[in-house]
């Protein structure tokens, strides 16, 4: 049997109008990441993992993120400054253009999927000018076996340059980057950024639009993990939240940390074959899974390594969006294939820089709408000490940048799935208690931990209001009581120690929810309306 190194396959890229590239199919990671020391793009951490900078570009470039108008999208997409229409015409120019710029040259192709469960496979042929990103599209997709890859059938294509620059007077775009997404060609076209999560999101928003349209599945900006029992849980979050830190659970086997569709057949998958976790100040005593995930194989991005070549995970001198991709293999409690039953528990993560919202609350299911349409998290003002003011940020459906629907499509497929399952769904702040950012602290994960095993071990009680206090700002139900959690530290009024303060700092929070559920009140049903705060601040 050949291993991928020794593979005599080769294939030609012309028929995509690459002409005359050097064509590198399927390299195996070993020799992609020699490839990329080699060619001066990367570094070898003391133990042998790659570094590497994604350049211009840490994060992703909302902004620059577009799909074209054509027959099969103009009627469906929720157009706006979150899916910015692109013209057809201008995408196949462009497309020349990107082809053009990686003919002659050495490229990488990779055959790969997403999505877990067999019914859903989705085949993604990945073109990439930098060995590292090529690298990156192995440790996130699926990687199909060698039979898989015989009579292997590309679907959608990725043509991934971070070096071409368009120019935005003649290309249609807004500056030198752009990820598109074409529907009707099935292409992601992404240029001018190395920053890898581009090519990951790029086929998360296609399959946000292809599942709910096409297989009556619900796509989720979620991770995912399985108990003992086989009960599964998922969070829910916007960046930073937590996702990939709680479901990475040693008690629990990881099914995906970011992206997951819901069947109509009870089931949940996977659309990935790796994890992309933040490194930003991670320690082995707190994250050790995560931790030890970062081995050969693994990509770290944009960190700072000392003389030694370890790595500062508290160096943000590049970017405070410090990351590492890996094969979810490099966990070690996985569920294999990464496919899961209907979940038992959601939880939806909000990291509350104001510092109000609870701990740990249950919601009822027209709660659980709101705040899912809603999709509240807040954006610290700055990195220094004193900076008080933290800003609201609402984005719906805890994902909204990677959504081509509709919010109230991906919300009226949850609420119905909610109900059929009988789900319990739960508000988790990840984020400050005992103040606002600037005065309180963010919340311990220990605590975090321990309120999410509780509800999964079934150890908050009954729901009833001896073991519940029904908030008099958010209406949410409260907790009293949690194992291995301080009683003071559930009730956030309480950590605060003035409760004036407390409540104006709630009040100003539940104006922004109102505020921003005003561009939503005409697609929700008056339970769902009903779901949101109990009180405001006027
Ligand atoms: P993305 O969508 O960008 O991948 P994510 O939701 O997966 O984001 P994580 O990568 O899990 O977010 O990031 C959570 C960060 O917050 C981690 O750096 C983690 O160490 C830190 N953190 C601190 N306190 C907590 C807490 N109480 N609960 C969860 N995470 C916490
Ligand atoms: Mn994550």
């Amino acid at each position: 049997m050949l291993n991928s190194d020794q593979l005599t396959t080769t294939i030609s890229l012309e028929d995509y109008g690459i002409k005359n590239a050097k064509v590198k199919y399927q390299l195996s990671p070993e020799k992609l990441q020699e490839l990329t020391l080699k060619k001066g793009q990367g570094v070898e951490t003391a133990s042998g993992v790659l570094a590497v900078n994604t350049g211009e570009f840490t994060g992703r470039s909302p902004k620059d993120r577009f799909i074209v108008k054509d027959d099969i999208t103009s009627e469906k997409i929720w157009w706006g400054d979150i899916n910015i229409p692109f013209d057809p015409e201008k995408f196949d120019a462009l497309y020349d253009k990107v082809t053009d710029y990686l003919s002659e040259k050495e490229v990488f192709v990779r055959d790969s999927y997403a999505c877990a469960a067999p019914n859903y496979k989705l085949n993604i042929r990945v073109i990439n000018e930098y060995p590292w990103s090529n690298m990156f599209a192995y440790n996130m997709f699926l990687r199909p076996n060698e039979k898989a890859l015989e009579d292997f059938d590309p679907e959608w294509l990725i043509v991934n340059a971070p070096g071409f620059m368009a120019d935005p007077k003649t290309d249609g775009t807004r500056q030198h980057n752009f990820a598109i997404l074409n529907f009707t060609k099935k292409i992601a076209l992404i240029g001018g950024t190395g920053y890898t999560g581009e090519i990951k999101k790029g086929i998360f928003s296609a399959l946000n639009f292809i599942l709910p349209v096409y297989k009556n599945t619900l796509p989720m900006h979620c991770s995912a993990n399985v108990g003992k029992d086989d009960d599964t849980a998922i969070f829910f979050g916007l960046s930073g939240t937590g996702k990939t830190t709680l479901s990475t659970d040693p008690n629990r086997s990881l099914i995906g940390d970011d992206e997951h569709g819901w069947t109509n057949e009870n089931t949940v998958f996977n659309f990935e074959g790796g994890c992309y976790a933040k490194v930003i100040n991670l320690s082995k005593e707190k994250e050790p899974e995560i931790y030890d995930a970062i081995k050969k194989g693994a990509i770290l991005e944009n960190v700072i390594l000392d003389d030694k070549g370890e790595v500062d995970f508290a160096d943000t001198s590049i970017t405070q969006n410090t990351r590492v991709s890996y094969p979810i293999d490099h966990i070690e409690n996985i569920r294999k294939p990464s496919i899961g039953r209907n979940p038992k528990n959601i939880f939806f993560l909000t990291a509350d820089a104001f510092g109000v919202i609870p701990p740990i609350s249950k919601l009822t299911p027209a709660q659980a709408a709101y705040h899912f349409i809603s999709g509240y998290t807040a954006k610290v003002a700055g990195t220094e000490a004193g900076v008080v003011e933290p800003v609201p940020s609402f984005s719906a459906c805890f994902g909204a940048p990677f959504m081509p629907l509709h919010p109230a499509k991906y919300a009226e497929m949850l609420s119905k799935k909610m109900k059929t399952s009988g789900v319990n769904v739960w508000l988790v702040n990840t984020g400050w208690t005992g103040g606002p950012y600037g005065v309180g602290k963010r919340m311990e994960l220990k605590y975090t931990r321990a309120m999410i095993n509780a509800v999964l071990n079934g150890d908050l009680g009954l729901y009833n209001y001896d073991n519940y206090h029904i908030h008099s700002v958010f209406g949410v139900a409260q907790p009293r009581e949690c194992p291995g959690v301080p009683t003071r530290v559930l009730s956030p009024r309480a950590t605060w120690n003035n409760d004036q303060a407390y409540y104006e700092m709630a009040f100003k929070l539940t104006n922004a929810f109102r505020e921003n559920f005003k561009k939503f009140e005409m697609h929700c049903n008056e339970e769902i309306r009903r779901g949101g705060p109990q009180r405001y601040g006027f």
